[in-house]
């Protein structure tokens, strides 16, 4: 017979746990993927799947989405960047300025084209590249400001024009994160003398494997990256310069032409999740990336940012919350350039982002029950009741 109370207490119920993706790539293809899927087949079947009249057309359409004259498709967004200095003539013996805390493509395609990068560090309150060292980081062989609209908020781009000008330098924008974020009513992307976007199938508009593409005003831009994604061909077998092999897949033109026309209301959605959870976590001990007057963020990653970072994070994904690090380390740290000079301290701007910064879940179709669920967990790790 069972002793009713010499047995343990029951356990308190289990708080109900619920599953938070990061990501739902499938979803983004919404209803018309029948449609999209016959105009696939009907490509594969008409067997032509190189610079065909599908990236043209998804390059036209682009180019008026973010205003400006051309866009062209290349393999990744990291091609993009290497192919926009390339076109610009940058090479061995020039510097290109950057942010120490981006993502290591912007400051690899710096290095794989022979140039110099030369990092400024982070503004702590914007977490955007810091535009006051900008002028002290010019030098005679400055060519290029390279800002990056870093988690899809705009980049400081009035100062960086202002430093461009007066120094007589070119801008890249690396807008891999910022596809539709605008400043001042016009695109990021559209800003700079030449940009650089990412389709990886995590950004705001996203193919279904690796894409990318180069935005431009100047013709001749345009005209050089041609060439350079098709092996410096200026005709067929008339090779003018030595280039890469990095087009934009038709397959996945038509995947982004099929997305384009979503952008702006995902991005929206977006925007409304990033209220919803500050709304959610306001009174907590968490800092969010302000919104400045006149621009318009895309929150293609939502950061908090706490000095309990890492428990956080641990209490969060023992949650089943996907939370994650972006970035666990700044640029000037990370092995692969080790052998730049740089060292730790150098940038404490960044150093101090990449302990504290955490990305909670964000996606077009995050739902209220799944913010509530987040939130929730938050609270419960500050101590703090319901909201
Ligand atoms: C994703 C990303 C890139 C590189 O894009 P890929 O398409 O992955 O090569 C470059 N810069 C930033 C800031 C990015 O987030």
């Amino acid at each position: 017979m069972v002793d009713l109370l010499s047995a343990p207490p029951a356990p308190a119920p289990a708080a109900k746990t619920m599953r938070v993706a990061r990501y739902n790539y499938p979803l983004d293809f919404g209803e018309g993927i029948g449609e999209l899927t016959a105009d696939l087949q009907r490509m594969l079947l008409a067997g032509r799947y190189v610079l065909t009249e599908e990236v043209s057309r998804f390059e036209a359409a682009f180019a008026e989405y973010v205003g400006v004259k051309h866009v062209r498709g290349v393999n990744s967004g990291t091609d993009a960047l290497i192919l926009a200095l390339m076109a610009l003539g940058i090479g061995p013996g020039d510097e290109v300025v950057t942010h120490a805390n981006t993502f290591h493509a912007t400051v690899a395609a710096i290095c794989l084209v022979g140039a110099t990068p030369v990092l400024v560090d982070a503004d702590d309150r914007t977490w955007e590249m810091d535009a006051d060292p900008l002028d002290a980081a010019v030098t005679p062989r400055t060519r290029v400001l390279m800002p990056v609209h870093l988690f899809g908020k705009p980049g400081p781009m009035e100062a960086v024009t202002a430093v461009a000008a007066r120094h007589g330098l070119r801008v890249v924008e690396d807008a891999a994160q910022s596809h539709g974020a605008r400043v001042g009513g016009r695109r990021t992307g559209s800003l700079g003398h030449v940009s650089a976007f990412s389709f990886h199938p995590s950004k705001n508009l996203a193919a279904a494997g690796d894409g990318g593409a180069i935005a431009t005003d100047d013709p001749e831009i345009a005209a050089s990256v041609e060439r350079l994604r098709s092996l410096g061909q200026s005709g067929q077998n008339h090779h003018v310069a030595i280039g890469y092999n990095s087009k934009l897949h038709a397959i996945q033109a038509r995947i982004l032409e099929h997305k384009l026309p979503s952008l702006d209301r995902w991005n929206e959605a977006r925007r409304q999740a990033a209220r919803g959870y500050r709304e959610r976590l306001a009174d907590l001990p968490l800092r969010f990336q302000p919104e400045d007057a006149g621009e318009e963020h895309v929150y293609h990653l939502f950061q908090v940012r706490t000095d309990r970072r890492d428990a956080l994070l641990k209490h969060l994904v023992d949650s089943g919350v996907d939370a994650t690090i972006r970035y666990p380390a700044p640029i000037h740290l990370q092995p692969a350039f080790a052998d730049r000079g740089w060292h730790p301290g150098q940038f404490p701007v960044a150093e101090r982002l990449a302990g504290e910064l955490l990305t909670l879940p964000i996606r077009p179709d995050l739902s209220a029950d799944e913010q509530d669920y987040v939130a929730e967990r938050i609270r419960a790790f500050f101590g703090a009741g319901g909201a």
